[in-house]
């Protein structure tokens, strides 16, 4: 017997994945009606979302093309803050079934909402996702994404759990337990951030197990950017295909964007979270194919609709299409955000390209550190890498000569020169989440 024997058998079978092939015409219609229902249901519900259309003479009706959102106020984390905890709440508690709540490592958390629809919604997103990455019911997806007030572990459980995967719901941390349940479960997918799992290589390696003799062949990785030189290095260390999940709490948490097999940007599901990208300092939008800061509206969300979030992710939209046949567009992958540029002597530098840098040359392991202090007026920044422990029982000038490569590397790309420390194995701090990379003592000294 079918086990699916409660489905009506004769009904169609919508594929998951059905809205992200859906034709770009009737893709904006849809988009424009859901626009023009959020603005009219976000004017009459959140004061502040008012109150700013109101000091520009905007109204809900003068919203009649896709365009006109350029005449919407934007909003930033700063309005999140400034109305902590509930203030943007559009629907009463009564009709809430969940909060949320980024880290808050600089202050007060912000707190987001969501409906029972929300939740729904939130799932779709997940799933097709997860679909993008050729997963489906078979699978068994260990989630090491943190549970709890973070976004990224009940998000991806619940769209994995409704695509019908078998979900080990582990949490972070505890590797040495990860692998053993990994091993024994025999998990073909596995989802946290990149410098987690990077942790988790060594942990196997240290229980003598190779990553590529088990099952698994997909990993799901993001909340924090990774460079195509970290990808390269987890894939062959552990046998896997490395999708990059994108998504913000703000906005829903993961599952705002998904790589697909071309692994050349991040669909978004832009019939829920329409894609804009503006200039981040005159707020001018963008043609396609431009970069600049990245900005959402939520189509459909109902306890928290954000309009014109700004992301402070710096992207580009297109190219558009993609070999997969899916006509949602695509995003650039994330590897910078607007607040976590570091002006270094002038130079604007982001720790994705110091991390490009080190990651091609062979030997340099992607376990780093960046220290930035200022010493007599000057900035002087230290990249602090590991490297394997064999290495080190070179000779010194071998070892010399390993250095001086990671430091080339680093300055063909960034312009500017940076002392290169060589770490021992597993002397750098680890994360069980998003990894903190960067140090910057200017300030303090
Ligand atoms: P916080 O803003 O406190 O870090 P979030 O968990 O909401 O809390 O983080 C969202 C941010 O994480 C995004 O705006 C982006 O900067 C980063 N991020 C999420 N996914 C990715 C990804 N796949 N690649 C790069 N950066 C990502
Ligand atoms: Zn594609």
């Amino acid at each position: 017997m079918n086990s699916n024997y409660w489905n009506d058998q004769n009904s169609p079978v919508m594929p998951v994945s059905a809205p992200d092939f859906m034709p770009q015409e009737q893709l904006r219609e849809l988009q424009l009606h859901r626009l023009k229902s959020l603005v009219k249901y976000t004017y009459d519900r959140v004061e502040l979302f008012r109150n700013r259309c109101v000091e520009r003479g905007v109204r809900p009706e003068h919203i009649k093309n896709l365009e006109d959102i350029a005449i919407l106020p934007t909003f930033t984390k700063s309005d999140l803050r400034d109305t902590y905890p509930f203030g943007l709440f559009a629907t009463p508690m009564s009709e809430i079934v969940r909060f949320h709540a980024s880290s808050g490592t600089t202050g007060k958390p912000i707190v987001v909402a969501y409906t029972k629809d929300d939740l729904r919604l939130w799932s779709e997103c997940v799933q097709r996702a997860l679909a993008a990455c050729g997963l489906g019911a078979g699978d068994i997806i260990q989630n090491a994404y943190g549970y709890g007030l973070f976004t990224g572990g009940l998000g991806l459980h619940q769209g994995a759990t409704d695509l019908g995967l078998t979900v080990v719901p582990v949490s972070g941390g505890n590797s040495e337990r990860q692998i053993m349940l990994m091993r024994d479960f025999g998990a073909t997918a596995v989802s946290c951030t990149p410098s987690y799992f990077l942790h988790l290589i060594d942990a196997a390696k240290a229980q003598g197990v190779d990553m590529r003799d088990l099952p698994l062949r997909v990993g799901v990785f993001g909340a924090e950017p990774w460079t195509d030189e970290m990808r390269r290095h987890i894939e062959e260390e552990a046998g896997i295909e490395a999708f990059d999940i994108y998504g913000l709490t703000e906005i829903c948490g993961p599952g705002v964007g998904i790589e697909c097999k071309e692994h050349h940007g991040l669909h978004i599901f832009e019939d829920h979270f329409y894609p804009e990208i503006l200039d981040p300092e005159t707020l001018e939008p963008l043609p396609d194919g431009e970069e600049g800061e990245l900005v959402f509206t939520t189509l459909t969300k109902q306890a928290m609709p954000m309009i014109r979030y700004r992301t402070r992710d710096l992207s580009v939209i297109g190219p558009d299409p993609c070999e997969c046949g899916r006509r949602i567009r695509r995003i650039r992958r994330i590897h910078a955000r607007t607040d976590d540029m570091l002006i270094i002597r002038g130079v604007n530098i982001f720790p994705s390209q110091i991390e490009a840098g080190l990651l091609s040359v062979d030997g340099a392991l992607p376990h780093y550190a960046i220290i930035v202090t200022r010493e007599n007026n000057l900035d002087k920044l230290e990249v602090q890498v590991e490297i394997p422990r064999e290495k080190f029982s070179d000779k010194i000038s071998e070892i010399e000569k390993l250095r001086a490569q990671i430091a080339e590397s680093i300055h063909r790309i960034i312009n500017i020169a940076a002392t290169v420390t060589l770490a021992e194995p597993n002397s750098l701090p680890r994360s069980e989440g998003k990894a903190r990379r960067v140090t910057d003592l200017r300030g303090r000294q």
